[in-house]
């Protein structure tokens, strides 16, 4: 089984975590880490002979667009992290397409390509943003990574896991979910981000042998920051500043460690119905 290997590509000083206006004004004045981690995780991936899909922010890639063209070249999939790290849940429905909009044209003019999936910041497209689903459809995109049981209120939206197709007002999309373990009760999407830096990596390992059982594929994801001991340390809540800072000497040699016992592909490959929607809407282009 090929599992989903995924990136949300940003600065260490956009996540939300640590979100102030008053650093959002500074963004351009902070020290910028992000291609020189993003380079480095596309050299593991290399080594690896693995591919991935890259959620990112149309306000990194205009700042790096050589970065954005080597991911595109060495085959990786570069799809939408919104533009500025808005979180969905903050913007009105027009800003939101603003946003999707704006992010999908920057990444499309670096590669040349057609960008198809989605991937709000935080994960914040919630039962709160009914809106958000079918503005992606309305503005080509075909599939959403967006939604992990963790952070939904709504106990229908949270039981809703692994890829599916959701019909919209607008038409269909996929949603591409985060798999959740049940730990005391709490569902945790324990193999990404910051759970795969808290759990000893045989913890990931054992939760993705029991859903490859269940036959349900993963959706690792991971950020550029999260393999960067070295990087400048923010104020913040200390809970942020735990989360944030924890282990982070131990995720590059932890995701060598999975890339070497599963199998990962990014989404566009290993999801069957999304590369054939997306092949077949390159066809209609070159067509017509
Ligand atoms: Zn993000």
């Amino acid at each position: 089984m090929r599992h989903i290997l995924s990136f949300d590509v940003e600065e260490h000083f956009q996540v939300s975590a640590f979100w102030s206006d008053a650093r959002r004004r500074q963004w351009d004045r902070l020290e910028s880490r992000v291609e020189q981690n993003t380079l480095r995780l596309a050299e593991v991936l290399a080594q690896a002979e693995t591919k991935a899909t890259f959620f990112i922010l149309g306000w990194v890639a205009e700042r790096h667009p050589e970065m954005v063209k080597a991911l595109a070249k060495q085959g990786h999939e570069i799809a939408s992290h919104g533009y500025g790290h808005e979180l969905v849940t903050s913007q009105t429905d027009r800003e939101f397409r603003d946003d999707v909009r704006r992010s999908k044209h920057i990444l499309e003019d670096v590669t040349g390509e057609r960008v198809f999936g989605y991937r709000a910041p935080s994960f914040s497209i919630t039962d709160r943003t009914p809106w958000a689903l079918p503005i992606l459809v309305e503005e080509g995109y075909l599939y959403d990574s967006s939604i992990n049981a963790r952070f939904q209120r709504s106990e229908k939206v949270g039981k809703e896991r692994g890829v599916r197709e959701v019909i919209t007002t607008a038409g269909n999309i996929f949603e591409v979910a985060l798999p959740t373990a049940s730990l005391c009760g709490i569902q945790l999407p324990i193999a990404g981000g910051g759970y795969f830096r808290l759990f000893p990596y045989s913890a990931s390992r054992m939760f993705l042998r029991q859903l490859e059982k269940a036959g349900t594929q993963l959706v690792m994801y991971l950020h550029p920051w999260e393999i960067d001991p070295d990087q400048p340390r923010m104020n913040g809540r200390l809970v942020s500043k735990f989360r944030h800072y924890l282990n982070l000497k131990k995720t590059e040699p932890r995701l060598q460690c999975l890339l070497r016992d599963f199998s990962f592909a990014p989404v566009v490959e290993s999801v069957h119905p999304i590369r054939a929607m997306a092949q077949a809407r390159a066809q209609r282009e070159v067509s017509g």
